[in-house]
């Protein structure tokens, strides 16, 4: 199949291009691995609204045009914006197509997908950040023995997938969802989940065996350690990774340890400031001013 520009991604960035695209008159194609505003329908959870009011939530020529321009779009609502954009730009979009590759040749690239490759002149990489530089590391050829656009070594280096499943920890409204990429890199990493009355457990092992405090999500990652298979654990060294300090989980773990947490100084001198709460209006200079304010009041 070929085609002028292959776009990977029918999120924000994708479609915003194409409609760019289509307005140049520039023949495209939009791949997309699951849906439209597929990462709106699988990674994120029923109760979360958009933190951007919805004045702000706009795409190229797509505005609000409801009655509520200060609220906060639920996810439905956000799915249904941007599928809605999708058809009133007519967008091109090619659902269930995920991206393996993408290969540069002497006219263009070649796009690997698991329905068919795309030759094409251009390539627009709108996969998300993490997928996008996955896509580049994917993308090795002896030209470019890195992966596109990484002769720096960088790319994917500073990257955390902020909702992604394959983190060991206990998110309910995750578990079970879609596995995507099935490149072989998925194959390197497991999950599991970890239910709160087992984190629970394992702070109150922890202690008993070790006089260890963990905060939850410490706990987390032991019980994960201590439910391998024997010959696993024994098989190399494991590192534990405490990300917080249990004296920020006090209501949480003194009650399962039956005692207190001694605070640390740098969190006590923190926890020492006085605390203070005011409503202002949400734009830049009110709230410089306002922690101006709040800088000179300490400093006093
Ligand atoms: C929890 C959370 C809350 C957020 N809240 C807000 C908010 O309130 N306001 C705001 O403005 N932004 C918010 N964001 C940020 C917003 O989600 C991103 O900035 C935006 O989605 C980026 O759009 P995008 O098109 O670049 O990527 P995405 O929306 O992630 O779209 C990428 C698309 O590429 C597809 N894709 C990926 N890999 C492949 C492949 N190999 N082949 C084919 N297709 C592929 C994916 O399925 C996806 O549909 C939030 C993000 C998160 C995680």
């Amino acid at each position: 199949m070929r085609t002028t520009t292959v776009i990977i991604g029918a999120g924000h960035a994708g479609l915003a291009m194409s409609r760019c695209l289509a307005e140049r008159s520039i023949d495209h194609v939009v791949l997309e691995r699951g849906e439209i505003a597929n990462s709106w329908r699988t990674e994120r959870w029923d109760s979360l609204r958009l933190l951007t009011p919805n004045w702000q939530s706009r795409l190229p020529g797509f505005g609000y045009e409801g009655e509520d321009p200060d609220g906060f779009r639920t996810m439905p609502e956000t799915v249904d914006f941007i599928v809605c954009y999708a058809r009133s730009i007519a967008a091109p979009v090619r659902a269930h197509t995920n991206v393996m590759s993408v290969r540069p040749r002497d006219d263009g690239y070649l796009v690997v997908t698991d329905r068919g490759d795309w030759n094409c002149r251009t390539v627009v990489l709108a996969a998300g950040a993490c997928e996008t530089a996955r896509l580049l590391l994917n993308s090795k050829s002896g030209r470019f023995p890195n992966g596109v656009a990484n002769s720096s070594g960088q790319v994917g280096r500073n990257l955390t997938d902020s909702v992604g499943f394959t983190v060991s920890g206990h998110v309910p409204a995750l578990e079970g969802l879609p596995r995507h990429n099935a490149d072989g890199v998925r194959g390197c990493v497991r999950a599991q989940a970890v239910s709160d009355d087992a984190i629970r457990d394992e702070i109150a092992s922890t202690f008993r065996e070790s006089g260890r405090i963990a905060c939850p999500h410490t706990a987390v990652a032991l019980r994960v350690l201590r439910e391998l298979p024997a010959q696993e654990r024994a098989d190399r060294e494991w590192v534990v990774v405490a990300t917080a300090h249990p004296a920020k989980f006090d209501t949480v773990v003194e009650p399962i340890i039956g005692g207190t947490i001694a605070v640390p100084d740098t969190l006590a001198a923190l926890l020492d400031q006085p605390a203070h709460a005011e409503l202002i209006d949400a734009r830049l200079d009110v709230l410089v001013t306002a922690l101006k304010r709040g800088s000179q009041g300490r400093s006093r």
